[in-house]
């Protein structure tokens, strides 16, 4: 057999710097941050055209998806979803939410940062929905601020608490839609010196569903200040 030094070396190299796929575990990456090929394929990554009032791919010839066409208007000018939450999707969030589990925020930081570059955005800061502080102790981490913070390392722009959960919402089932809207509206309230709030705001929550809660909460934003507020989840529902 030829003795080839050269390749010997460089899988020798890819050996070295190489990571189990945080997804799968099986497939190795050659960045600890990114996922496997096969994953990313798994995960349905969300292509263009996007849906300015979710982020998903849209799924008919009209300006908004047909769930967003369902829903209150957007407070928002525009939002940027990673993918949708089922399959692959589902279990990362589940993971990401439920366990302590720092690869997953890399990753979806990776891919966040990823998806602004591919929309060409630009944000003066980045701020999470905040959780109660009694559900924040519970769980005894906010998942969304991982995600933030991941994205922060990647992207550059700040991090910025400006939001703080008021109220605890509890199950709002057998509420109108307008008693929700206040109800949810009532939980958060603004925090701290308001340095960024008449600028480019991305607003960041881990799923969004109907949108109900990112709503309030931009509306908080926009009641005190001039900004253009962006939202961002990774994983749309
Ligand atoms: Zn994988
Ligand atoms: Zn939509």
């Amino acid at each position: 057999m030829e003795f080839k030094p050269l390749t010997l070396l460089s899988s020798a190299a890819s050996l070295l710097f190489s990571f189990p796929c945080p997804a799968c575990g099986e497939s190795q990456v050659e960045c600890s941050n990114a996922l496997c090929p096969k994953c990313r394929e798994e995960l349905k990554l969300f292509r263009p055209p996007w849906c300015p009032g979710c982020g998903a791919t849209l799924d008919n010839a009209l300006e908004l998806c047909s769930s967003c066409l369902r829903e209150d208007p957007r407070p928002w000018q525009g939002a940027v979803a990673l993918f949708p939450h089922r399959d692959l999707g589902r279990s990362l969030i589940h993971r990401f939410k439920y366990r302590d589990t720092p690869e997953i925020a890399r990753t979806l930081g990776w891919l966040g940062a990823e998806a602004l570059a591919e929309r060409g955005l630009r944000f003066d800061c980045i701020i999470p929905v905040p959780l109660h502080w009694t559900r924040k102790w519970l769980r005894g981490f906010n998942q969304t601020e991982l995600f933030c913070r991941r994205l922060s390392v990647e992207t550059g722009i700040p991090v910025w608490h400006g939001l703080r959960r008021v109220r605890r919402t509890r199950q709002q089932a057998r509420l109108t839609r307008e008693q929700r809207r206040k109800n949810l509206l009532a939980a958060f309230s603004l925090k701290g010196e308001n340095f960024y709030l008449n600028g480019n705001i991305l607003l960041v929550d881990d799923v969004m569903t109907t949108g109900a809660t990112l709503s309030a909460a931009t509306e908080v934003l926009r009641s005190a200040g001039k900004g253009n507020v962006y939202i961002m989840v990774p994983a749309r529902r």
